[in-house]
């Protein structure tokens, strides 16, 4: 797996990483999800990412299943819910976050979403997590440009490192200027969602037939030839969630080749960049 600068942090962190949206939800397909996410490590993409939300608090156990014992290969991001996102809110659900995940730190603590709690009380309490140890780095996911800008002046001590946001073939609105508004400030982009959430296009479609054109001149997949289109920048990073071996494998196979210059013209001309400032995608 390639790995790249994480915005500011000094870090270098795999291109591809895993997500884990609907995972732990049924206890049925637990096995197949655990052996997805350690094949996932063993593959290099350690970048591990969950949160307090997602199966209200049963995908963190999973993934703490999915971890025991290799901790220390992965890093590990979490999310703070909005509604949750107090000053003494953000510690408690940290708490209860590394106690389902079977760990004493996290190595990134984002808050989810933008929500009505004061910025500057969620940005000070992710500043005392990481003066007590439990949390290495901060970040945040969904914020636009100017509410990135407030999150960083409510901060005393610690900068943002990442900030999570939608990004998929169909969903390119931060290319228009949240890309570079973060690259000068050193924060990393994590792109989510990078196949639509399950709305990728359908196979034998016209945009399916070109990304399968490209794909078949690099030896590749459709989806691989995304994946690597959409962390093509220096500070690009995504997140596909996957479940069986098979798509594990294809993601982790989908960086350290190159796309052309007319690659991208064609990507261009069936998935259009913005043409202006466009609200932020969310799902
Ligand atoms: P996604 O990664 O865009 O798509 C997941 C879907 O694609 C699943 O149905 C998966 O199937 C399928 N898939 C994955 N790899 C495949 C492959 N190689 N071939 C065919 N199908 C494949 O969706 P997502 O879960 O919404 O986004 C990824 C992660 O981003 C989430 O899991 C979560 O960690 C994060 N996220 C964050 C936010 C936020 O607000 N910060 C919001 C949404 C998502 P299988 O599961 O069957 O493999």
């Amino acid at each position: 797996m390639i790995l790249k600068g994480f915005g500011a942090s000094g870090l270098q962190l795999p291109v591809i990483g895993q997500g884990t949206w609907r995972m732990g939800e049924s206890a049925r397909g637990a096995g197949e999800e655990i052996r997805a996410l350690r094949l996932g490590i063993d593959l290099g993409m350690t970048h591990i990412d969950t949160a307090e939300m997602y199966g209200s608090g049963s995908t963190e156990e999973l993934v703490g299943r999915a971890t025991a014992g290799i901790r220390h290969k992965v890093f590990l991001t979490s999310k703070v819910l909005p509604s949750n996102a107090s000053r003494a809110g953000v510690v408690r659900a940290c708490e209860r976050s590394l106690k389902r995940l079977g760990t004493d730190y996290l190595d990134l603590y984002l808050l989810h979403w933008w929500g009505r709690h004061p910025i500057g009380e969620t940005m000070g309490a992710l500043e005392e997590l990481v003066a007590a140890g439990k949390v290495r780095m901060i970040g945040v996911s969904n914020l636009d440009a100017a509410e990135l800008e407030q999150a960083r002046r409510a901060l005393t001590r610690e900068r943002i490192v990442c900030n999570q946001v939608c990004y998929h073939l169909n969903a390119r609105g931060i290319e228009w200027g949240l890309v570079r508004d973060c690259a000068l400030q050193g924060i990393a982009v994590v792109g989510y969602s990078p196949f639509g959430s399950g709305d990728f296009p359908a196979a034998g479609s016209r945009p399916w037939r070109a990304l399968e054109s490209i794909a078949r001149r690099h030896g590749r997949t459709p989806r691989q030839v995304a994946l690597n289109f959409l962390t093509r920048g220096a500070g690009l990073f995504s997140i596909p969630k996957a479940a069986t071996p098979e798509h594990v494998r294809e993601n982790a196979a989908s960086v350290g080749w190159e796309l052309t210059p007319e690659d991208v013209a064609l990507i261009d001309e069936f998935f259009p960049p913005p043409s202006a400032e466009t609200p932020l995608a969310m799902i």
